[in-house]
């Protein structure tokens, strides 16, 4: 059985070798939000276009304020939006705003507070430095220099810095389409009333969630029973999607088909099975050309699995980059101990009041337990080598995503 590192890797060298890149559209920069960009672009021109005053106060030559104070002479001013006409000589200054394009002659803002305006003198009580205040044209961005490559998924700063640059409209991804196929016998839709033996299909839902999350769209199927016959007929027929999501009826189970309806279609399997608690039972490969994963059916199973193994492949699919799940440090709040031999993921809450970030498990039935998770901001990891840990010590979490 796989690591949960050896299995991240099998699952990046497969999917990202040689996978060919989705088709493309052309959309309106308000609706790519979560789109992965499918061109190169380029800043239009300088970023920022000019030098540009970071304060309020007065645009200077810093040679004139060798010794303090200073008396100059005020020659004007320029707010945000306009430019100052004319060169700027020794001795001299102009007004400025917060925005506004620097005066030729000038080299560095002194801020209002440290300046006293009588008339046309203005004096000043503060040296500047060469380029004190602002931002040098250029400086962000040259003209023709690439600002967000390919492959980038799209947020609100990505949309923000493509609006800058002019793209009113940009080349996006298409989405890829993912199945998902719940499997089993006690599973029933969600808006049916289950039978006291019965349980809703919360898997699909949650799994439709974290699709979409991850710039997939989702298609949900019905519900598969333990059934070969059935199974295979909607696997076969969600082999039209570009992925297939199963879950439930991959373990070892004497009504767990999942897998061998997979290798009756003629399925490759690269993982089966790995090291980590829940999801152990999962399964990867391919089959009929589509990635496939089953993920177990334990909803926490599902959700931990998904985002750890299924969102960074539909990522590179899309025509993104392999997004692997990010761990961030906490302290932990009590003393843990293991002896699995697994990488552990249990639904806890991460809350920084004065000090450093500290970590403590929500109460949990196991991992069927979506009450749990519900509560929980992120998961506690713990990895094999460590078995006993004191409370204070560093732990790596992983965010729940929305
Ligand atoms: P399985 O992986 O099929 O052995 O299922 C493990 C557990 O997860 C069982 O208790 C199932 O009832 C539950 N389960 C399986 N599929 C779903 C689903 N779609 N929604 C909610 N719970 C499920
Ligand atoms: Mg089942």
């Amino acid at each position: 059985m796989y690591s949960y590192h050896e299995a991240l890797g099998i699952i990046r060298q497969k999917v990202a070798g040689g996978a060919p890149s989705p088709p493309a559209e052309t959309l309106r920069l308000e609706s790519t939000r979560g789109r992965v960009l499918a061109e190169d672009v380029a800043a239009d021109r300088d970023y920022p276009p000019f030098h540009r005053s970071t304060r309020d106060g007065f645009a200077v030559r810093s040679p004139d304020l060798a010794s303090i104070p200073a008396q100059l002479t005020l020659r004007g001013e320029v707010r945000a939006g306009e430019h100052f006409v004319g060169k700027l000589g020794p001795g001299e200054c102009v007004a400025i705003m917060t925005g506004a394009p620097l005066p030729a002659g000038t080299d560095a803002v002194v801020m209002l507070e440290y300046a006293r305006v009588e008339g046309t003198a203005v004096k000043i009580e503060r040296a500047a430095a060469a380029r004190e205040n602002i931002v040098e044209k250029g400086s962000e961005a040259r003209e023709g220099s690439v600002v967000l490559r390919r492959g980038r998924r799209l947020g609100a700063g990505e949309i923000g810095l493509l609006a800058s640059v002019g793209r009113a409209q940009v080349r996006v991804f298409v989405p890829p389409h993912v199945a998902i196929l719940p499997t089993g016998d006690e599973i029933v839709p969600v808006d049916r009333r289950p039978e006291w033996f019965q349980i809703r299909n919360s898997n699909a839902l949650a799994l439709a969630a974290q699709v979409a999350a991850a710039g997939g769209t989702p298609q949900i199927l019905p519900i598969a029973p333990d059934n070969r016959d059935a199974l295979r007929r909607l696997i076969e027929q969600s082999l039209k999607s570009d992925m297939l999501v199963l879950t439930g009826g991959v373990s070892k189970g004497r009504y767990d088909y999942v897998r061998q309806v997979l290798e009756e279609l003629g399925a490759e399997f690269f993982v089966e099975g790995v090291a980590i608690r829940p999801g152990k039972p999962l399964v990867f490969g391919r089959v009929k050309g589509k990635w496939f994963f089953g993920l177990p059916g334990n909803p926490v199973s599902t959700y931990v699995t998904f985002e750890l193994f299924a969102r960074p492949a539909l990522a590179v699919i899309g025509g993104g980059d392999f997004e692997e799940a990010q761990f961030l440090r906490a302290r932990l709040a009590e003393p843990f101990r293991q002896k699995l031999g697994l990488t552990v993921f249990m639904p806890a809450r991460v809350e920084s009041r004065d000090g450093d970030p500290v970590v403590r498990l929500v109460g949990w039935q196991g991992s069927g337990d979506l009450v749990g998770v519900a509560s929980a901001n992120c998961f506690l990891v713990i990895h094999p080598a460590q078995t006993d840990l004191a409370a204070g010590d560093w732990v790596d979490v992983m965010p729940r995503s929305q």
